[in-house]
């Protein structure tokens, strides 16, 4: 048996604070098109909500397809009046590989629960595969990438057949 505690203890479910995420996530280094991407989807929550946060920087990021559709979840931290928090936002491209045509399908601050990606419980396409999508949680993105609880919030990585995640 491998001993899968400390994943188990990641992906579940809790608060999790901007500054926790900052100390425990060493930065990838973040590119253009990364910072980019967080920077989209904080101005159309900015817009939505009449607030006025600043990016800080994007701690994570993942691009994944899934039924010919192509995601990128994200984590960063953005402060409004010196306070930080942490968001989750999904960014959708709809352009195919052709054009790139972003779309913001969810940008929200991780006020209160949060869990991780249960991409290493996806199916093991070996042992036969259960057809099916499970609409509470992101098969897409590993323990450490933050989602809200509702996974009704966002539209990418409820499949759990893991081939579709091999990008
Ligand atoms: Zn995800």
């Amino acid at each position: 048996m491998i001993d899968n505690s400390a994943q188990v203890e990641e992906i579940s479910c809790k608060h999790v604070t901007a500054e926790e995420m900052e100390a425990k996530i060493i930065r990838q280094e973040i590119t253009r098109e990364q910072t980019y991407l967080s920077e989209l989807a904080l101005a159309s929550f900015n817009k939505r909500k009449k607030v006025k946060f600043e990016l800080c920087g994007t701690l994570l990021s993942r691009l994944f397809y899934e039924s010919s559709h192509i995601f990128t979840h994200l984590n960063f931290v953005a402060k409004r009046k010196d306070k930080k928090k942490l968001f989750f936002a999904e960014i959708e491209d709809c352009g195919r590989g052709r054009e790139e045509i972003l779309k913001v399908r969810c940008c929200v601050p991780l006020d209160s629960l949060c869990e991780g990606g249960y991409y290493y419980y996806c199916d093991d396409p070996r042992r036969g595969c259960r057809k099916g999508f499970d609409f509470t949680r992101c098969y897409g993105c590993s323990e450490f990438l933050k989602h809200p609880v509702d996974g009704s919030t966002y539209s990418g990585g409820h499949d759990h057949r893991r081939r579709n995640y091999i990008v």
